[in-house]
């Protein structure tokens, strides 16, 4: 085993290119759940691949978090943590074209996939400050008189920050359509109602970042049990759970579909293998830390006189010696 302190990038350069879905080709019974694309041999082989991840998750950790202390430096600068990203400031100049950036984390996946996990163990290696993170369920009675996108767009994060949603308007064509929740001609509309409003996203400084976290029948069956065996984890099982899995062919095929319609260039799927826990925080932490890196962020310049703020500094505690002391 080797890369015990520093981050060891995949053999095949790329995560986000390894583990994208050609929307024309969402084969997802042809994706091995147990799967490790990508895993370098540096891993080692076995049982020691683990403990290599783990760690390496850590050290990507600190490079997620120096990223995302970019984008909200950007953001919040000299101007304030909530200012506009509308006002203008000289930070603005480093911006890509003018607007701080958020990168917005989409977590798709049935029911013990790991959507949680993921978060627990990616995000939180990020500056809490930084993090927009929202979960959603079955729709409210007030999110119900509203069109499905309604909810979406008031859960956006804020300019400089790093969004993450558990769960989104995806459910909207794969719940929604599996339970017939609405007609089928709704759902189907809902298509193209939701690359419109990813286009107009991704057309207004918002990065996104779409991951199915992929597990198997098997896998499911085994943390569903695991959930009703360890009483530290009723509060995670929910009976409707087995309703779902019943279902369970219903659903891959609505995520085929939506994979394959709402794949675009500027807003792609990836499809993460998510039976092996530390796998898909590797590659969860991998696929993050390529959207920084493509975003090639850095701090903004000072808004102000450094060396003048300086002097004015020493000239304080000058004055402090003189009446102090
Ligand atoms: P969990 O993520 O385990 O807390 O469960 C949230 C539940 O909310 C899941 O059963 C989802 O299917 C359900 N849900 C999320 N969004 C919607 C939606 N738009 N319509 C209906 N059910 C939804
Ligand atoms: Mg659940």
């Amino acid at each position: 085993m080797s890369g015990l302190d520093e981050v060891v990038r995949p053999e095949c350069g790329s995560m986000r290119k390894l583990l994208r879905v050609a929307p024309d080709a969402v084969d997802l019974a042809a994706v091995d759940p147990r799967s490790t694309p990508g895993l370098p041999a540096a891993a080692g082989a076995g049982k020691e691949r683990k403990g290599w991840a783990r760690k390496q998750v850590e050290l990507l950790g600190a490079e997620l978090g120096r990223q995302q202390e970019m984008l909200y430096s950007a953001a919040t600068g000299a101007a304030g943590p909530e200012a506009p990203a509308s006002a203008p400031s000289q930070a603005d100049a480093h911006l890509n074209g003018g607007r701080p950036r958020r990168v917005l984390l989409v977590l798709q996946a049935m029911d013990c996939g790991g959507k949680d996990g993921t978060i627990k163990r990616v995000a939180g290696a990020m500056n809490p400050l930084g993090l927009h993170i929202r979960s959603f369920g079955p729709p409210t009675e007030e999110e119900l008189r509203h069109d499905f996108l309604w909810r979406i767009r008031r859960a956006l994060p804020p300019p400089g920050y790093v969004g993450i949603f558990n769960r989104s308007h995806y459910e909207d064509v794969l719940v929604a359509r599996v339970e017939s929740l609405v007609d089928e001609a709704t759902w189907r509309a809902r298509y193209d109602l939701i690359n419109d409003f990813e286009r107009e996203l991704t057309g207004s400084s918002v990065t996104l970042v779409k991951v199915m976290l992929h597990i198997s029948y098997a896998e499911q069956g085994e943390r569903l049990m695991e959930r009703l065996t360890d009483p530290t984890k009723y509060w995670k099982y929910n009976p409707s759970d087995l309703d779902s899995r019943a279902r369970w062919d219903d659903y891959q095929a609505a995520y085929a579909d939506a994979l394959a319609r709402c794949g675009t260039d500027a807003a792609p799927w990836f499809v993460v293998p998510a039976d092996r826990k530390w796998y898909r925080d590797w590659a969860v932490a991998h696929l993050l830390g390529e959207t920084f890196d493509a975003l090639d962020l850095g701090y903004p310049p000072a808004d102000f006189d450094v060396e003048r703020e300086r002097q004015r500094l020493r000239g304080e505690d000058e004055r402090v010696k003189v009446n102090g002391g």
